[in-house]
């Protein structure tokens, strides 16, 4: 804990911590330290950890990267935070990521981005996003492992930038109590480690049925260290030729084939299958994830929490809303709320809302339907590229941005676990990552895949 905290002062121009906690921190390492010597050493005991700052985490500033959150500070605890802290762990400090969760640089943040500590030349990298902040601490060695979520991709993405292993459980198999919403129906919290293995000891110890998220499932955690024997024989591999875009650099192609190589020498089937629906995915999540957002984000009027805008004379209530939520969230949040408004609009709503929801049912039938055909387990390129330097996409057109998430997305509107694992590098030196996708409630399984290729 010492040695981070130093790491994490040091570490400051990555920009990854936003709120440091270090009296928690050494309050938390001692009572880790009590319980070893009470011969108690629970799975994470005195593990120093960095937190998304979109948990809750009870008097410490919880505050989604927003400007309208400012001060926030919940009287209550996550359950994944709470898990985490029970077996054992220690809180450095929250970690920075993009407004709300929405984005895929962490650019978005009220507190400037978090840098990629990776570095080839002059130019300062993204880590991804939205879990930038994450991604930036673990890879710069920060802290040993961090939580992030993923809608979209939030996990996967930046760990595949940053040369760390993520994973997006199914959905359900994390609480998200006390997770600050983004789109409920996609946001699933993980692991962001240094290895397989400590993805599957954290994983552990976040999952679990809780009775305060409805969504949670009432499915038994298997022992994921266990399912790491690195025994993949006559597993069947999955390559959908839906992913091979045009346009795609040769070298994700090559770390793809790389990928395929090693599963197949680990004693896998690989074979060629079909996610027909997959071009329908990235605007499907563009309609359903702003929608969702748009009423999730409905709570922040300048009355519960956070920032409340100055008023004018005469001004009333709606003109407290309206400033409040004007100056509090930033652009892209803003646009989601537009977006998300739009489409559940009673005009709009069967043209958007209601057929983006029936293609969300096909691609997920596509995967259902390979799964049922023998596929353990379905691999793609975690990214379309690897990392980006700031500012180079912030300025374009935001659908730019959402490119990003093309590989990702299909797999949180289909509520599948998948895993981002680094793989490769590219010739310029930066980390590029490889996707694998697999059935519901088999994260060991998964973890198991990537343990092959890590
Ligand atoms: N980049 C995607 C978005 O902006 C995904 C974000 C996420 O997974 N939280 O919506």
């Amino acid at each position: 804990t010492m040695a981070c905290l130093t790491a994490m002062d040091a570490g400051a121009p990555l920009g990854a911590f936003v709120h440091k906690t270090p009296e928690i921190a050494l309050d938390q390492a001692r009572a880790a330290d009590q319980r070893l010597k009470a011969g108690d050493a629970p799975s994470l005991c005195g593990i120093p950890l960095g937190i998304k700052d979109l948990f809750c985490t009870k008097g410490v500033n919880s505050q989604a990267a927003s400007g309208i959150l400012n001060g926030f500070k919940p009287e209550y605890e996550s359950t994944v935070t709470t898990k985490l802290f029970a077996d054992g762990a220690v809180m450095l400090g929250k970690l920075n990521m993009d407004e709300f969760a929405m984005g895929s640089s962490n650019e978005t943040s009220v507190y400037g981005p978090a840098v990629n500590p990776w570095k080839v030349d002059e130019r300062k990298l993204t880590p991804g996003g939205s879990s930038g902040g994450s991604a930036a601490a673990v890879a710069g060695d920060l802290c040993l492992a961090a939580t992030g979520t993923d809608t979209g991709g939030s996990i996967r993405q930046p760990a595949a930038f940053t040369g760390i292993v993520g994973i997006k459980p199914t959905y359900g198999r994390v609480s998200r109590w006390g997770i600050i919403a983004f789109a409920s129906s996609l946001d699933q919290a993980g692991p962001m480690t240094k290895s397989v293995r400590d993805a599957a000891i954290f994983l552990q110890s976040m999952a679990g049925h809780d009775p305060k998220d409805s969504t949670s499932a009432e499915i038994a955690v298997p022992d994921f260290e266990a399912a790491l024997t690195g025994d993949i024989r006559g597993k069947v591999i999955g390559i959908p030729k839906e992913y091979r875009l045009d346009g795609i650099p040769a070298e994700i192609d090559a770390l793809w084939q790389q990928g395929i190589d090693m599963l197949k020498d680990a004693g896998a089937e690989v074979r060629e299958i079909s996610l027909p629906h997959t071009k329908y995915a990235l605007p499907a999540y563009y309609v359903i994830a702003p929608a969702e957002a748009s009423s999730n984000l409905a709570r922040y009027d300048g009355v519960r929490y956070g920032h409340r805008a100055k008023l004018a004379q005469g001004d009333g209530i709606t003109e407290m809303y309206e400033k409040t939520r004007a100056e509090g969230f930033g652009k892209e949040v803003q646009r989601r709320i537009m977006i998300g408004t739009y489409v559940l609009s009673a005009g709009f709503y069967d043209a958007y809302y209601n057929r983006a929801r029936r293609v969300r049912a096909l691609i997920k039938r596509d995967f259902e339907t390979v799964f049922a055909e023998g596929v353990d387990a379905i691999l793609t390129p975690a990214t379309p590229s690897a990392a980006f330097g700031l500012g180079e996409m912030a300025s374009a057109d935001p659908v730019e941005m959402y490119l990003n998430d093309v590989f990702t997305v299909t797999v949180n509107l289909a509520g599948l676990p998948g895993v981002s694992v680094p793989v490769g590098l590219d010739a310029k030196g930066l980390p590029l990552g490889l996707q694998l996708i697999g059935r519901p409630w088999d994260e060991g399984g998964l973890l198991n895949h990537a343990y092959v290729l890590e």
